[in-house]
């Protein structure tokens, strides 16, 4: 999901009556994060603790806080098939199992440089009102209301454009009708 150095994750936690949120370091594989490297910022983004700078998609994860005071955990990925998808223009198709998502696709925002306060801002103002996001040429983003939820949902987006593409080979037509979700 979350290739070389790729990725980050991060969660909220209330501490002396305060937020905190976690993420995960700049520069180093999610497989090696430990105790000691996951970095604790404020809600503005100063650093209390740990060691090394923390991901440079930080104020991504920012904004996606300030938005939605309810969610708690946030994760990010580059996961192959669902990336492949938006480098080829193709649209992830919404299917069985993302619950509340009611679009026939998955929504996707424009391109800005990872990194960004543009691609901070166009991320989260996109997800006010979704719970994941396929970041144009770039990956995908999905949050929840704790860690765990946001990685099952980044996951299901993975799984989602995997099942389509191998529909499509085999099938050699989009996979439409047949896997979309029916209410
Ligand atoms: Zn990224």
């Amino acid at each position: 999901m979350t290739p070389g150095k790729s990725g980050n994750i991060s969660t909220k936690i209330s501490y002396k009556n305060r937020n905190n949120i976690l993420i995960t370091p700049s520069g180093v594989s999610l497989k090696h994060i430990n105790l000691k490297n996951v970095i604790v910022v404020d809600e503005e983004g100063n650093k209390l603790e740990g060691h090394g700078k923390p991901s440079s998609e930080l104020f991504m994860h920012l904004e996606i806080y300030k938005k939605r005071v309810e969610v708690n955990g946030i994760v990010h990925t580059h996961s192959p098939y669902a990336t492949g998808f938006s480098f080829s223009g193709e649209k992830i198709p919404h299917l069985e199992g993302f619950g509340k998502i009611k679009n026939p696709n998955l929504n996707e925002v424009d391109y800005a440089p990872p990194g960004s306060m543009e691609l901070a801002k166009i991320v989260s103002n996109s997800l006010e009102k979704e719970e994941v996001l396929i970041l144009k040429n770039h990956g995908v983003i999905a949050i929840g209301i704790d860690l765990d939820e946001a990685a099952i949902l980044a996951e299901f987006v993975e799984s989602s454009a995997k099942t389509s593409f191998v529909a499509r080979i085999l099938s050699r037509e989009p996979i439409l009708t047949h896997l979309m979700h029916s209410r």
